[in-house]
Order: C-alpha cells, then sequence, then structure tokens
C-alpha cells in the first residue's frame, strides 16, 4: 500500500453525471420546444376532468331527486347525461393522451439525437477509458427509461393531476367540512409518499450503476472471449459475473421493496378518508346541514379520486427512474468536447512533427517523455523498442487519438488531435487489427471513410488491396454485412479495412505492425494488402520486426518514453547503441 494521490482508474474514469438541477432545466428546454403540445394537453385535460366530476354530482342529485318523490323521467334524464358526461371524459382524455404522446415522441427523438451527437463529439480516449458498456448503457437501457418517462409518464401524470385537483375542489365544493375531513385523511398517501421518494432516487441510481456494471462486465467477457478461453479465465470471469449479478440483484430488490410499501400503504390510506366522510355526513345528515346526495357524492369523489392517484403514484416511479436515467444521459453533456473552439486551420504541408511531447494516463506517470521528432514527408521510419517503452502510446498521438499533456503534435503546423475526424482521416489513419464492420451494406461500409465516392471509386478500392471477392457476393455493394448480413471472415474484413484507409487517401499511415498482422491465417492475404495501400505514403511503423526497421528509411529507437536513437539502419548498426546490440543480436540468432 502506497500514499499516492490515490487517482488511479475507478470513479475517475466512470462518464459523469448530471445533477438534479440540470436535469430539470433540460426537461424544461424540451417542454419548451414542445409548448403548444404541452399547452393543449394540459387544456383538454382541464376539461376532461371536469367532465369527470358530472357523474357523481348527479348521483347525489338522483338520490335528492328520489327522495322528494320525483318519476323515473327525471332519472332517466339524468342518467342520460351521466352517459354524455362520461363519453365527453373518454373522448377528451383520449385526445389529451394522443397529444401526450406526440409530445412524448418529438421530446424523445431529440435526446436521442442529442446522445448520439454527444457520444460522438466526446474525444474518443475519454470514452475509452470510461469503458463502452457505460455509454451503451446509457444510449440504449437509459434513453428508453427516459422515452417511457417522457412519453407515458409525464403526459399520464399530468392528466390525472389535473384530475385529482379537480375532484377534491368538488368534495370542498359539496361541502367544506366533508371535504377538509376527505384531506386529513389522505395526509397517509402523503406520508407514504414522502417516506419512499426520500429513499427512491438513491436506490434507483445504484440500480442504474449496477445495470452498467453489468453491461460492462458481460461485454468485456464477450469481447476478450479468445484470450479469456486461451488464459483459462473462464472460472475466474464466472466469478466476476457473478458478483456483479449478485449486486444487482440486491440493487434490484431493494427497489422492489420500496415499491411495496408504497403501494400496501397507498391502499389503506384511500379507504380512510371514505369511511371519515361517510361517519361524519350521517352525523351531519341527522343535524340536517348537508343532504344524503351531498354525503354521496362526496364520498364517489373520494372513491373516484383513488383512481388519479394510483395513476399518478404509479407513474411517479417511472418519472424516477426517468429523472436518474436522464441524469446519466444529460452526464454526457459535461464531457470535454472535441469540437469546441474555433475550427483548426488547414495544415500547410504534410510535414509531421513531434516537439518536446509529454503524455501520461490517467493517474499514471508519463509514459512519453520529451520526444522531438520530424517525419519526413513520403518517408518510411521504423519505431523500434523494448515492450512498455511508449512505441504505441507515441502512435496513438500521432494519429490523434490522445493529446499530449505538454509540447505538441503538429502536421503541417496545425496540432492532430485539433482536427475533426473527418478532416483528419484525409491526413493521418492509424491502422490495426481492430476494425469494425457496421450493420449494413458494403457500400455504407466503405462510404464511412469517403461519404462522395461512387461505385466506380469504392470497386477501384477493393481491388487496390485485393479484394477479388467482392463479384462473389450475393448483390456485390449492396450485400448487406454485419451482425446479421453476410459474414465476411478475418481477411476479408482486413481488407475492408484498408479499403478505406485507400479511399480516405491520408498522406500518413501509423501502423501497429504487431495488431495490424495479429492473425497468422490472414496475415499472407493481409500483407499484400497492406503493401498496396502503404505504397506513396508516409508510414510510421510500430515494429515488431527487425526486418521492418531494416527496411525503413530510418530507424527510431524509444526506450522508457524516451527516443534515444535515430538514424537509418547502417548509421545506428554503426553507432554501436541499442539498436545494434538488437540488430546483432537478431541477426546472429537468424544465421546461427
Ligand atoms: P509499447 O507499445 O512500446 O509496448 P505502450 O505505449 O503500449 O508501449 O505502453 C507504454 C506504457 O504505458 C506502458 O507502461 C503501459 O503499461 C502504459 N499503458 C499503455 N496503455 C495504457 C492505458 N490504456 N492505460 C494506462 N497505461 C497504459
Amino acid at each position: 500500500m502506497t500514499t499516492g494521490t490515490g487517482t488511479g482508474t475507478g470513479p475517475g474514469n466512470a462518464l459523469p453525471v448530471a445533477t438534479g438541477a440540470a436535469v430539470r432545466r433540460a426537461a424544461l428546454r424540451l417542454i419548451r420546444l414542445e409548448r403548444r403540445a404541452f399547452l393543449t394537453i394540459l387544456a383538454v385535460n382541464a376539461l376532461a376532468a371536469a367532465a369527470a366530476l358530472a357523474a357523481p354530482w348527479i348521483v347525489g342529485r338522483i338520490v335528492d331527486e328520489v327522495r322528494d318523490g320525483a318519476g323515473t323521467g327525471t332519472v332517466d334524464r339524468l342518467a342520460l347525461a351521466i352517459v354524455g358526461f362520461a363519453l365527453a371524459q373518454l373522448l377528451l382524455t383520449r385526445w389529451a393522451r394522443y397529444t401526450g404522446h406526440r409530445f412524448g415522441e418529438r421530446s424523445i427523438a431529440r435526446v436521442r439525437e442529442e446522445y448520439a451527437e454527444r457520444a460522438l463529439a466526446a474525444p474518443a480516449s475519454v470514452v475509452e477509458r470510461a469503458g463502452t458498456g457505460d455509454l451503451t448503457a446509457r444510449g440504449t437501457t437509459d434513453v428508453a427509461t427516459v422515452g417511457t418517462g417522457l412519453r407515458d409518464a409525464l403526459p399520464d401524470v399530468l392528466v390525472n393531476t389535473v384530475q385529482s385537483l379537480f375532484l377534491v375542489a368538488a368534495v370542498f365544493a359539496v361541502d367544506p367540512l366533508l371535504g377538509t375531513v376527505g384531506l386529513i385523511g389522505l395526509i397517509g398517501v402523503w406520508l407514504v409518499t414522502r417516506w419512499y421518494l426520500r429513499r427512491a432516487e438513491s436506490a434507483y441510481h445504484e440500480e442504474g450503476t449496477a445495470n452498467s456494471d453489468l453491461a460492462e462486465e458481460l461485454a468485456a467477457t464477450a469481447t476478450g472471449s479468445r484470450t479469456v478461453e486461451a488464459l483459462g479465465l473462464q472460472q475466474r470471469r464466472i466469478d466476476a459475473a457473478e458478483t456483479v449479478v449478485r449486486h444487482c440483484l440486491r440493487t434490484r430488490l431493494r427497489t422492489l421493496h420500496l415499491r411495496s410499501v408504497l403501494y400496501t400503504g397507498i391502499d389503506i390510506s384511500y379507504l380512510l378518508p371514505v369511511a371519515a366522510v361517510v361517519l361524519l355526513g350521517s352525523a351531519l345528515i341527522d343535524r340536517g346541514t348537508v343532504t344524503l346526495g351531498a354525503v354521496v357524492a362526496a364520498a364517489l369523489y373520494l372513491r373516484q379520486l383513488a383512481q388519479p392517484l394510483d395513476a399518478v403514484l404509479m407513474r411517479v416511479e417511472q418519472l424516477q427512474s426517468a429523472k436518474v436515467a436522464f441524469a446519466r444521459v444529460e452526464g454526457l453533456g459535461l464531457l470535454p468536447r472535441t469540437d469546441t473552439g474555433p475550427p483548426a486551420p488547414e495544415p500547410d504541408g504534410e510535414r509531421i512533427e513531434i516537439r518536446d511531447a509529454h503524455f501520461a494516463y490517467d493517474g499514471g506517470g508519463d509514459v512519453v517523455r520529451g520526444v522531438e521528432l520530424t517525419v519526413r514527408p513520403g518517408e518510411q521510419l521504423a519505431l523500434v523498442g523494448p515492450s512498455g517503452a511508449g512505441k504505441t502510446t507515441l502512435g496513438r498521438l500521432l494519429a490523434g487519438l490522445d493529446t499530449p499533456h505538454t509540447g505538441s503534435v503538429t502536421v503541417g503546423g496545425v496540432p492532430v488531435a485539433a482536427l475533426d475526424p473527418a478532416r483528419l482521416r484525409r491526413h493521418i489513419a492509424l491502422v490495426t487489427q481492430e476494425h469494425h464492420i457496421f450493420l449494413g451494406t458494403v457500400r455504407d461500409n466503405l462510404r464511412i471513410a469517403a461519404p462522395d465516392a461512387d461505385d466506380t471509386a469504392l470497386r477501384a478500392a477493393l481491388a487496390a488491396v485485393g479484394a477479388d471477392w467482392l463479384t462473389e457476393l450475393p448483390a456485390g455493394l449492396d450485400t448487406g454485412i454485419g451482425v446479421d448480413g453476410h459474414v465476411l471472415d478475418g481477411a476479408q474484413s482486413q481488407q475492408l479495412a484498408l479499403a478505406r484507409v485507400v479511399l480516405a487517401d491520408p498522406h500518413t499511415l501509423v501502423l501497429d505492425e504487431a495488431t495490424a498482422l495479429l492473425d497468422p491465417r490472414t496475415a499472407r492475404h493481409t500483407e499484400r494488402a497492406l503493401a498496396a495501400v502503404l505504397a506513396g505514403r508516409t508510414v510510421i511503423a510500430v515494429a515488431h520486426r527487425l526486418q521492418t526497421a531494416h527496411d525503413a528509411d530510418r530507424v527510431a529507437v524509444m526506450e522508457d518514453g524516451r527516443l534515444t536513437e535515430l538514424g537509418t539502419h547502417d548509421e545506428l548498426v554503426a553507432a554501436g547503441g541499442a539498436y545494434a546490440a538488437l540488430w546483432h543480436s537478431w541477426h546472429g540468432g537468424e544465421s546461427g
């Protein structure tokens, strides 16, 4: 145990969560954008609620009329009025709900667009370090929860809150004393709800985090399945997964408990005011201060109150989880953006310069220390050095995936990290084994690199990397690939990725040899394709085979984050330094 600053990984790497105030502001913004729909919901609801008040009042009238000896004609007319008002209420409520759903759908579309926009604007390094599981959970589970909140819960809460208020007002209108008693009876509802709300927010927060952790854990196991298998880590992964699943279960049981207490408490609380009004009412009737009809109407109003209140409470829980989910989705707005500030000027030329660059991963010491290097346009530069020396990291700095904390990495005088992805890919591309096939056609997958390229250009790019399999695809460029389309094998996927590089046509490639040629089954195919792609470009290769260094124009040796030697193969061998030692031991082993 050391006494460090204690940053490390962990919470420091988690994606941010928005504050309650920020979530309220975001919700108000969504409402403002749909102001008309929102006001319509409120107005139509008020009308529906008013129509709902008619029935109990008319029932009260019927009771009084019958007691006063009215005939069936009067009763029939009053009963018909009840049907009329019920119909009006039904139609108005439908209308309000329909408007509510439209409001919700449009708002949720905005949330989704904003999520996608923010996720894409966030620096790749931040997203990478936070883990894609969390980002995925926010884009799927959380956005869906916010959607339910906006589309179903919010309109429903509005409808039913308005109805509840109208019903309470109606009891008071019938008789203020009965109204007061009824309201006092409702205190139980308030108490139970308050008890619940105080605990719910943190409980749902924990549940959300546990869901993310679970997604993260399963995703990590799935993507690393080969490693897991190779190293016999199955049991360890299963244990880890079980811990996360158990934690997830605990958080879910806790929210379930909160809901059970809430619903039971509420049900009991509904019966009390009705009983109180009936008891008090009968005393008042005896004294002659209220009519039997009034007591019946008041009791019916209070009984009727259970339905909208129930609906509100049901939805409160959804709104609560929607709020928590919204805080996580809105949290992405707190991430730094790659596209803030004025756009970087166009690079002047192709020269790449690294000046006194230092870089550290979160919570660690510098792994690149004061590197100075100028890469000449058109040259082939090999980066060599022991494992952990910082070669891959330097490659990431060159490709603009990470930014040095001091010093600079520039192309044509412009910091590479300041170029947006569309511009950067015309200058520098990173080539590794890690390439992604997106759900879509072959054409879609190629156009990612060059949105304006026509089919001739796409075919030419595939031909350049030796992808002659295009003609065997059922629908050529229109063939769907990805998870449920035509499955490309490893070599084909790699060729597709290289064809993208051809289309983007950057003048410089950063090549991580170790991962670019990882798969021996595809190496033969890939190597030829790679050679076609490298031709005519500046190449900075993280070289893992000394043959690559031997063939390069210059060799840069990295040790412990520093550039220690730089020169041609012959110069370095003649200088008798670290590279020479490496070369002799390899060459000796080779010939001996
Ligand atoms: P090389 O490519 O020469 O093997 P790397 O650039 O991969 O070296 O690593 C340089 C140092 O940075 C090593 O100490 C490694 O442990 C560390 N490192 C690499 N990637 C990360 C990361 N994502 N987070 C934290 N440290 C890292």
